[in-house]
């Protein structure tokens, strides 16, 4: 007899092409995978409108009518179809741009249908453009009344694949699993029977039916709950399970004294004050280190808020323990301004730091390295380069991984073969992380947040601006280079691409030549050999150039204080974290800043949405929360590799935050009462974590 591990060209209707089709397109191989491929909406079709009803701001609607006439208006590319259709009550147009032929083959005149599509208003009247029509009798209405939709690819519409397919195959596996097995349809629950009790959740067959074909919309939302409590649950129950076995078991090198070096940095040679929130942080490190267990902090704080001395100190202290440590960053640019930036801290202080990146060749590399395994080097600055087998510390004490996003879990992971007991670890980030996506995603490590900017930074004035008249945004330019400061000017990309019509840097660094013939200017993008890239950087940095033109390089890091403007050239085409990291580079130092958001005229709803975002706060947090709704924790930068153990299906961290926390209390309660997950009851538990982490590597070894 099939069950849910029998493949998916065994079940009636699919056959071998289609199921290739479906591996290929989905990834689908079972029928469990295809019980587990949700649709992504559903529609209430259990209401049908009358035409006299409609308004352009409902969503969706179905009426049911004749077409009483076609119309072909337009030529070529203009071509279109308008269907006159009616219920008795009144009008309404249908438009098609394509298949025109196809509808008129197929749809008859005088004959009745169901239409569906979402209201517009054009030329004062009513429209639907390309609407779904089905016969009546096709329609189960009354028996289904929330229509599910799923997911297709361009290859499956050319197959015949539809939305409606999917139902199809959805309807014969449902029928199929009932005949064979009954009620149960021979699903297995997934979670342990004590939990779906005390937190009355839907079984896994109800659920997993009522997610495809709810009765009402009560049903789906209880179904998608448990659905999503389940995904959450298991991503707490395994961060937090790795996070306790690391805290029980595995070593720290412990750092008992604040040592010489730290003080004599701290007292004689700070150019500034901290602030109270670099102090507790540095506090809260020291505390991780003496502790005897591997540190593992993510620090977190705004751009600009004075994450780089922090870890300086956080080095000194390794130093003054015997330790070695390293700090990768994520670009060369910015591992070379780490390096200067500590050598001008340190001044004439006996600490050795050291530059090993990709550029670093020959003699010189092999020098540092030799250096680096006798213990003569103190602190490492690099790139990935830094976690290459062939670089060996004599005993590394910390590692400081700066702007984690960049870095990946396995990339974390390869700095533990370094040493026996494994070196603390200090993530730190500038993209502040939203609480919800922090539990899930970094829920294995400890978190610190400098929530405070140095005093007397005065907040960036960001302004809106189309690119039909840059008149005015030159003037401000030039105001500002006549009073000493610089400007920065971002592109988004380098090539040219005709169908993009995007700004080509190199276009505009001829262009700003002829606008501002007085001034020098630098151009730095991601085509360019390092070397070249770092001395156009440099120039910048220095002085000599007042102009700095750019890609995206810059987004990440780049400290020049005199810089007081950032100019964003197509800033519709940036995501939010990416404006607020690039407005970042401004606002350094303690005369006003601007950042110019410049977009062509016509904007869509969600960008102009963003860009007040960026016009009204500066606050990091309410960014990234905002950026969080507006696309989804899928498309934040680096939520793929950043440790997630499983995909989220159904949960959306934006928008699940309750179930976030009660996922995450509930894995804790478990763990409290049976740490082993030893006890019967649980035993579902561990055979889930292995299943669902069959994909993963080895979480063990993730720092
Ligand atoms: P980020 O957190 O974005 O990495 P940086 O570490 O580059 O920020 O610091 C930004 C600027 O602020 C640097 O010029 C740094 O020297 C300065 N800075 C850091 N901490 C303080 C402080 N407590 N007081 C004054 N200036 C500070
Ligand atoms: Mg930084």
């Amino acid at each position: 007899m099939a069950d849910l591990s029998s493949e998916l060209k065994f079940l009636p209707g699919i056959g071998p092409k289609r199921s290739e089709t479906l591996r290929h397109e989905l990834g689908l191989k079972t029928w469990e995978d295809l019980l587990y491929f949700f649709p992504y909406k559903h529609i209430d079709r259990s209401r049908l409108y009358r035409t006299s009803e409609l308004t352009t701001d409902m969503p969706f609607v179905q009426i049911k009518g004749q077409f009483a006439s076609f119309e072909q208006m337009g030529e070529g590319r203009k071509a279109r179809l308008v269907g006159h259709f009616t219920d008795g009550n009144g009008w309404v147009d249908c438009v098609w741009f394509a298949g025109i032929k196809y509808i008129l083959r197929t749809v008859k005149l005088h004959t009745d249908y169901i239409i569906f599509g979402k209201p517009t208003v054009f030329n004062g009247r009513i429209n639907i453009g390309h609407p779904d029509i089905d016969r009546p009798d096709t329609l189960m209405l009354g028996k289904m009344s929330m229509q599910p939709y799923y997911h297709t690819s361009e290859r499956m519409k050319k197959e015949g694949l539809t939305s409606r397919s999917m139902e199809k195959f959805m309807t014969t596996l449902f029928k199929t699993l009932h005949a064979d097995y009954g009620p149960t349809m021979g699903i297995r629950e997934t979670l342990p029977i004590h939990i779906v009790n005390r937190l009355r959740l839907v079984d896994l067959p109800t659920a997993l039916q009522n997610i495809h074909y709810p009765q009402t919309a009560d049903e789906l939302s209880w179904a998608s709950y448990r659905l999503k409590f389940e995904e959450l649950f298991y991503v707490q129950l395994a961060v937090m399970r790795y996070a306790r076995f690391r805290q029980g078991t595995i070593k720290g090198h412990v750092f008992r004294q604040v040592g010489a070096c730290f003080n004599d940095f701290y007292h004689n040679r700070m150019p500034f004050q901290l602030t109270e929130a670099q102090k507790r942080v540095i506090r809260e490190m020291h505390q991780d280190m003496q502790s005897g267990h591997q540190m593992n902090r993510l620090v977190q704080g705004d751009v600009g808020s004075g994450k780089t001395v922090v870890a300086l100190m956080a080095m000194l202290l390794a130093i003054g323990n015997g330790y070695q440590s390293c700090i990768m960053a994520p670009t060369e640019i910015l591992a070379e301004q780490h390096l200067s930036t500590f050598r001008n801290l340190l001044g004439d202080m006996d600490v050795r730091v050291e530059l090993l990146t990709s550029v670093v060749r020959g003699k010189k590399r092999q020098t540092i390295l030799q250096d680096l395994k006798d213990g003569k080097v103190n602190i490492l600055v690099g790139t990935h380069a830094v976690i290459e087998d062939n670089v060996q510390f004599s005993n590394l004490g910390l590692v400081v991984i700066d702007e984690q996003h960049r870095f990946g879990v396995a990339q974390r992971a390869r700095l533990w073969d370094k040493n026996h007991i494994p070196p603390h670890v200090m993530v730190m980030t500038a993209t502040p992380i939203p609480r919800t996506l922090a539990m899930t995603v970094y829920g294995d490590l400890d978190v610190s947040v400098i929530d405070q900017l140095p005093p007397g930074r005065k907040p960036v004035k960001t302004t809106h601006v189309y690119d039909n008249n840059p008149d005015m945004l030159y003037r401000g330019i030039n105001q500002q280079i006549q009073q000493g400061r610089q400007v920065y000017m971002v592109y988004p990309l380098v090539k040219e691409s005709e169908k993009l019509d995007l700004q080509n840097v190199e276009e505009a660094y001829v262009h700003l030549q002829k606008i501002f013939p007085a001034y020098r200017i630098s151009m730095v993008h991601g085509q360019m050999k390092p070397q070249d890239k770092e001395a156009e950087m440099q120039k910048f940095v220095n002085g000599e150039t007042q102009i700095l033109v750019a890609t995206t390089v810059i987004e990440v890091g780049v400290n020049v204080p005199n810089a007081s403007v950032m100019v964003i050239q197509n800033a519709e085409r940036f995501g939010l974290s990416q404006l607020h990291q690039l407005r970042g580079r401004v606002g350094r130092g303690a005369d006003q800043s601007f950042c110019v958001l410049v977009t062509k005229y016509e904007l869509s709803r969600d960008t102009r949405r963003r860009i007040d975002i960026m016009t009204e706060t500066n606050d990091g947090f309410e960014i990234a929360e905002a950026d969080l709704r507006f696309r989804g924790p899928g498309d934040l930068e680096g939520t793929q590799q950043s440790g997630m153990a499983f995909d989220l299906k159904l949960a959306n961290l934006a928008r699940d935050g309750q179930i976030v926390q009660l996922a995450r209390d509930t894995a804790a309660w478990i763990l409290d009462n049976d740490p082993q997950l030893s006890n019967p009851d649980n035993a579902i538990l561990l055979q889930r974590l292995r299943y669902l982490k069959r994909d993963e590597m080895d979480w063990s070894n993730i720092s």
